[in-house]
């Protein structure tokens, strides 16, 4: 952490720009997004739905708050995974913020992204729950080319928010998969089917979190729900920093 004098200096000498809305960063905020632009980065509220995690739009303002689930959720709860949550909406800043990370290695995005997590844990979870946090895991060969998986940095720095749990690395990718925004819906769920392997037996009878940075279609967060359930995880609950609306298939890799 630098001091204000030795910021202000700095910012003489290499001025930065908001990433979202260009106007000059003067502070030592995250170094890529101006305060206004990340506080105003969406947030998801309530009520959300008890299934996928997704907040019922037409509710807003009605005063409810009690969660509950939507009807596709109602009509075809998904088999593996208990409960999906989602920190932020995936746009705006954090959208910007999660392709920095994940394209341009500005690692140093974690933080702020995890804060937004921990705000929401806080809110909205019932930490004590869970017994182990697991990352949704890349396969080893894009990790050498990446360098790091933004899943496990982001498991890593909200670990501290669960009084009862730890870190497992055993569930791994054993094939490397396509990106999945560029596929159909019916290419997405080929595309990751039995890509993901449990390595050992600590998951028998455990509340299992699994976390990732964005869920679009929720193919490769079920394929791997699914993956821990069979390695006899009791429960599956998912937490991402970013939750893709159904019909925001942006694609979400710039290559
Ligand atoms: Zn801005
Ligand atoms: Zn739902």
């Amino acid at each position: 952490m630098s001091s204000p004098w030795l910021q202000a200096f700095k910012n003489t000498l290499y001025p930065i720009f908001c990433r979202a809305c260009d106007a000059r960063i003067l502070t030592d905020e995250n170094g890529y997004f101006c305060p206004g632009c990340w506080e105003q980065s969406p947030a998801l509220e309530r009520p959300f739905c008890t299934g996928c995690g997704r907040p019922h739009p037409l509710r807003v303002g009605f005063g409810t708050h009690q969660n509950f689930p939507c009807a596709d959720c109602r009509d075809k709860p998904n088999r593996y995974i208990r409960r999906s949550y989602g920190a932020t909406r995936y746009g705006d800043a954090m959208e910007e913020a999660i392709k920095l990370l994940k394209f341009h290695n500005k690692t140093r995005l974690i933080t702020p992204i995890a804060e937004r997590m921990h705000a929401f844990i806080e809110a909205e979870m019932d930490a004590g729950q869970y017994d182990l946090l697991i990352p949704v895991p890349l396969h080893f060969v894009r990790l050498r080319l990446r360098g790091f998986n933004q899943s496990r940095l982001l498991a890593e720095a909200v670990l501290d928010n669960f009084p009862r749990a730890t870190l497992d690395d055993s569930l791994r990718r054993i094939r490397p998969t396509r990106t999945q925004s560029h596929l159909s819906g019916k290419e997405r769920l080929r595309n990751v089917q039995g890509a993901f392997a449990v390595k050992g037996d600590s998951l028998k009878g455990k509340t299992v979190l699994l976390i990732d940075d964005v869920v679009t279609s929720a193919g490769t967060v079920t394929e791997c729900a699914k993956a821990l359930r069979n390695a006899g995880a009791a429960h599956v609950d998912v937490l991402v920093a970013a939750l893709a609306s159904h019909e925001s298939a942006r694609p979400l890799f710039v290559e």
